[in-house]
């Protein structure tokens, strides 16, 4: 199929490599120049596991870069919106690049096409797209708004798109969805799985991905009422884990119990310092004022976010606790990113609490394996050093912060940190280590949900750092 996508970021940028990988032709259209010019050199302008290849094997042979949206909707039979829907100061969903998108759309009409909404957007999106369509010149009868909501993740968003849990098409008519559903079939039927240099699957993907078709408003609401059902999830976990440490529980004991219980589940029930990024943080505020138009006062989404809001401040106090006073201090910070696997510091709870930090004069030195240059980016006015690895960032430092959840970082040579460190005091914010080893190893251990451990040895003085 002749494919447009519209929007080259997460969820365009892997959709289009993803697309050209099933074997459809594939223009990817951006209106930053920079980003685009990057894009047609070869550059990856994201780190997404997989995408490098895939843009390497397709560029230039089913997958194109564009700046011209005309041009892409005139080539193609399905245009997919894959554009930013931020947040407003109102907690609203910003729609204005949906709209400019589905205006110059609607103007460049030369025939049938269908117009799909893979952005987050509000339920009856589709509505206004068609509306605007209509209003910019595009025949009634020439087009279909369908929603196909994206739920891949950064950090592993490729084989997210290709091995996905579910695909959910939300059309108003048969043939539209019978198009998308052609377009998925190599995902839906499995044979891309089968291709011999397909994309690995992951251990985990599910056997044969479930196809759920419905309504376009449907579709717009599954979205985002699964993104506030993730959510909730993380906060109450967090609420239970703050409990835990208020009378001494283990919050993975706790994790093992409630998550053995199948109707519950053991995956995101992770407690930690709260979630960010480009996506729950604003899809909760816009549900919430989806809601509150509708006539629903979703009073619980206020609290699953005052509850991720209060999960940094405490962190944040558990890190004053364990070190006193903070002005002077070195502090050394693994993780920049909102989460493992990705370069994406958008809403990254590890960024708040490096400026916190500096707010009260700390010295932070920071490391993370990705997202160091959009970082530095952001926190060009904060007086924040980075290093190259971890033991960098570690030496001399008066503690160590664990703020995001790379693999790298749960995979550290310990005797070597700990040498590294002024003094052997660990605050982790993502609980990648147990507290019984950390114990045996030295450390003072500070994690969330879980008691404090304290060094085996007595004379925590012999630990520091030779000299
Ligand atoms: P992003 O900010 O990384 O990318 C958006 C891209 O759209 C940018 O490159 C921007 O330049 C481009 N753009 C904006 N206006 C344009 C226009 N008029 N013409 C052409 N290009 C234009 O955003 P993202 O993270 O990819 O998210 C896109 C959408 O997908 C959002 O609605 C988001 O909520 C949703 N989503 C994101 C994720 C994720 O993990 N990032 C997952 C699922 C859904």
């Amino acid at each position: 199929m002749q494919i447009a996508v519209v929007g080259s970021g997460y969820v365009g940028l892997v959709a289009s490599a993803c697309f050209a990988e099933l074997g459809n032709e594939v223009i990817c259209v951006d209106n930053d120049s920079s980003k685009l010019a990057a894009l047609q050199r070869g550059e990856v302008p994201i780190h997404e596991r997989f995408l490098p290849e895939l843009i390497a094997r397709h560029r230039g042979q089913r997958l194109f870069f564009s700046g011209s949206l005309e041009r892409a909707v005139r080539a193609s039979q399905v245009i997919f919106i894959a554009v930013g829907t931020p947040s407003r100061n109102n907690g609203e969903c910003d729609l204005s690049f949906v709209e400019g998108v589905s205006r110059e759309i609607g103007r460049a009409m030369n025939g049938r096409k269908i117009v799909v909404e893979k952005s987050t957007v509000p339920v009856c999106t589709s509505d206004w797209i068609r509306k605007i369509m209509l209003l910019n010149g595009a025949p009634r009868s020439s087009f279909d708004v369908a929603s196909n909501p994206e739920f891949l993740r950064e950090g592993s968003a490729v084989t997210d798109f290709l091995y996905p849990d579910r695909i959910v098409i939300g059309a108003d008519s048969d043939t539209c969805a019978g198009v998308l559903r052609k377009l998925y079939e190599p995902l839906i039927c499995r044979t891309y799985a089968r291709q011999k240099d397909a994309v690995p699957a992951p251990d985990d993907a599910t056997t044969i991905p479930q196809l759920i078709v419905t309504s376009a408003k449907s579709a717009e609401l599954i979205k985002h009422a699964s993104n506030a059902f993730l959510a909730m999830k993380i906060s109450f976990i967090n609420a239970i884990a703050n409990i835990c440490e208020a009378v001494g529980a283990n919050i993975e004991e706790v994790c093992e119990g409630i998550g053995s219980d199948r109707r519950i589940g053991k995956r995101f029930l992770a407690p930690g310092i709260g979630y960010g990024g480009s996506c729950f943080p604003k899809d909760l505020k816009a549900f919430r004022s989806v809601a509150g138009e509708a006539g629903y006062d979703f009073r619980l989404l206020d609290e699953v976010i005052r509850i991720n809001d209060e999960q940094c401040q405490r962190f944040l106090r558990k890190v004053r606790s364990a070190l006193w006073t903070l002005k002077g201090k070195r502090i050394a910070v693994l993780g920049l990113a909102f989460k493992g696997g990705t370069d994406d510091i958008r809403e990254s709870p590890a960024v708040e609490l490096v400026r916190a930090l500096v707010r009260e004069l700390a010295e932070v030195v920071a490391y993370d394996p990705a997202a160091t240059e959009r970082a530095r980016e952001v926190l060009a006015d904060d007086a924040v050093t980075f290093g190259d690895n971890p033991y960098d960032v570690a030496s001399d430092a008066d503690a160590l912060l664990i703020l995001t959840d790379w693999e790298e970082f749960a995979a550290l040579d310990l005797e070597r940190l700990r040498n590294e460190l002024k003094y052997p005091i660990v605050i982790d914010g993502r609980n990648l280590y147990s507290p019984e080893l950390m114990s045996e190893l030295g450390y003072m251990y500070f994690s969330v949900g879980r008691p404090d451990a304290m060094p085996k040895e007595r004379d925590v003085t012999r630990l520091k750092k030779a000299g």
